[in-house]
């Protein structure tokens, strides 16, 4: 494009996109050029004079989603937004669509076909907000139920359940519900925390790692604790911080259950995960995570698992963060 004369001034992939999309026609003749061109993960919406355009890629790897109210029509990336706005829910967008929305009306103007689609399952596991729901499936079902497969494929004989907070606690709830071992806040989030991994420098990610968790004494002295966790990134907050806060605080034994499998390589398609030598699990078997955080017992789950508590086809998830291979 730069060889066609465009310019790029803000380094991001949004302003790559629009580009395409002013070449078509029409806004939609533009998405379905811009779609033949960009190969990944895009959820669009577009306001233009009079009329609002959304379109999803034609693998569903994001969520996108209309809702409701009184004759007004809503788009959004997370139906959590619509809540407090008393907006319902109308449907997702479907693979590959691109809709017009016209004062209280809209009207699907065109599906990009694919042969296959592409959920990105880290959606549920951790990225969403725990009051939205994706495609049908609440994210705090879906967290439920990694916790619930957790406990059934891996129990311990533990005093609490507890959680890395705050997307760690669907899914320690799922794990207490199922092994009917109490659920407990061993730890709480310091409100003002940001999430440490999304933080652009090394520096700041360690800060916010050390401020985030607060551990609750009285519910740590003398019991033997499961914490449940989303995902395991870097394995630096686990081993620097929440490990080393338990044990000061006199914890008979730690182990940890990890709601997906272990992160072995970067996301391609927009979410921020580290590169493959920076991942925890990078090279290194369970055992050898456990020892290098310094846990008791460790385990994550599996993909069947994964596929099972989402409730679709393991076909249909994007999972290549977790098997290092990408369908796109
Ligand atoms: S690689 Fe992982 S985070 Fe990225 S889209 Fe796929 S499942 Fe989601």
């Amino acid at each position: 494009m730069k060889k066609q004369g465009h310019s790029f001034y803000s380094g991001s992939d949004i302003e790559i996109i629009a580009k395409l999309i002013a070449l078509g026609d029409d806004f939609v003749d533009g998405i379905e050029k811009m779609a033949q061109k960009v190969r990944g993960a895009y959820a669009l919406i577009i306001l233009s004079r009079g009329k609002i355009y959304a379109a999803r890629d034609k693998h569903a790897f994001r969520p996108i989603i209309i809702g409701q109210k009184e004759g007004s029509l809503i788009v959004t990336s997370e139906s959590c937004s619509f809540i407090n706005l008393g907006c319902t829910i109308v449907r997702d967008l479907k693979p590959g669509e691109i809709i017009e929305i016209e004062g209280d009306k809209f009207e699907t103007k065109k599906i990009i076909p694919s042969p296959f689609v592409q959920y990105c399952s880290f959606e549920w596991v951790y990225t969403a907000n725990v009051a939205s729901t994706i495609d049908g499936l609440p994210v705090d079902i879906a967290r439920r139920n990694l916790g619930a497969a957790l406990a059934r494929r891996y129990p311990v004989n533990v005093d609490v359940v507890g959680a890395v907070p705050n997307s760690g606690i669907g899914h320690a709830i799922g794990y207490a519900q199922e092994s009917k071992i109490s659920f407990d806040a061993v730890f709480i989030k310091y409100d003002y925390a940001s999430r440490s991994y999304t933080q652009p420098t090394q520096a700041e990610r360690d800060r916010e790692a050390k401020i985030k968790l607060i551990p609750v004494p009285a519910k740590i002295a003398g019991r033997s604790v499961v914490i449940c966790d989303d995902s395991i990134v870097r394995g630096t907050q686990m081993k620097n911080d929440l490990v080393v806060k338990l044990r000061k605080n006199g914890v008979k034994q730690i182990h940890a259950r990890v709601a997906c499998p272990p992160l072995k390589a970067p996301c391609m398609y927009g979410v921020a995960t580290r590169s493959k030598k920076e991942l925890a699990a990078h090279g290194k078997t369970v055992e050898q995570l456990k020892e290098y955080m310094g846990l008791d017992g460790l385990a994550f789950n599996t993909l069947d698992d994964l596929s099972a508590a989402l409730g679709k086809p393991l076909c249909d998830l994007c999972t290549s963060c977790w098997t290092d291979q990408y369908k796109v």
